[in-house]
């Protein structure tokens, strides 16, 4: 199962054009963009020959640009102040409060000392589209940034999971199996009492049903038993058991608890 993170909004921030900007803000992208520039040149440049007497000027000038970039800036742009902004708005909020989201947006990741950002861009209506989509609980939507594992994210309803070393690579369906029934753990678990007894793990029944179909049958009847609407110990199953060469649709597959499953079968 892939982990619930706290990336969404650890550090990030959304700047949204919408936002009245600070002018104070503009100069220090712009410095920023500089800097972050020339950085990245000369760290080539030193790779490339690192004892040409040129380069190590030219890196003891870049230097000396960060070290005043910090000094102007640090006061201003560094994680506690961005917090206290109006114009920055935690990630999770900014999604709330947008949702759907139709304008573009960016998101600012500050770091807790030093105030240096990447902006990453959500300008193209694809890419809003398909974070709807994940806000939606539709598809998962590829995350930007690594987990703390080292393993890549998704966003998903309102949190960022990161995959275990094993998952990496399932089927988009698949993760939404797993995303759909944690979300619905975690929901359960922060608010019981409308939830009703506790899912205590989904066993996949039958495995041979495609994954795609078990999503659809766990959406039809958003996470329950279809006969008792219960939450317990959920399995996947063949309506019917399918006939040899017969292709199975959605409508074959239904999700029944322990205690229907074994009653439909004659398991008790
Ligand atoms: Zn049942």
């Amino acid at each position: 199962m892939p982990i619930r993170t706290q990336i969404l909004d650890s550090g990030n921030f959304v700047y949204s054009p919408e936002l009245p900007v600070n002018p104070a803000f503009s100069e220090y992208l712009t410095f920023a963009t500089r800097v972050m520039h020339q950085w990245r040149e000369v760290q080539e440049a030193w790779d490339r020959s690192p004892y040409s007497e040129d380069v190590r000027k030219r890196k003891a000038q870049v230097d000396e640009l960060f070290k005043d970039f910090v000094k102007t800036f640090k006061a201003c742009f560094s994680l506690r102040p961005v917090r206290q902004e109006r114009m920055f708005l935690p990630v999770s909020r900014f999604f709330q409060r947008q949702y759907p989201i139709r304008d573009p947006f960016s998101i600012l990741h500050c770091d807790v000392e030093i105030p240096l950002h990447t902006v990453h861009d959500f300008h193209d209506h694809h890419a809003l589209a398909r974070i709807n989509a994940a806000l939606a609980k539709d598809a998962p939507f590829p995350w930007w940034q690594r987990g703390t594992y080292g393993q890549p994210c998704y966003l998903f309803g309102e949190w960022v999971w990161e995959l275990k070393p094993s998952e990496v690579g399932q089927s988009s369906e698949g993760l939404v199996l797993s995303f759909l029934e944690l979300s619905d753990k975690h929901r359960q678990a922060t608010d019981p009492a409308s939830y009703g007894p506790s899912v205590t793990g989904v066993t996949s029944g039958a495995d041979f049903i495609p994954e795609n179909l078990r999503v659809l049958a766990w959406r039809r009847t958003g996470g329950k038993c279809g006969k008792c609407r219960g939450r317990q110990s959920l399995h996947f199953d063949y309506v019917k058991p399918l006939r040899p060469g017969v292709e199975p649709t959605p409508d074959s597959i239904e999700l029944l608890c322990n205690s229907c499953y074994r009653k439909k079968h004659d398991l008790d």
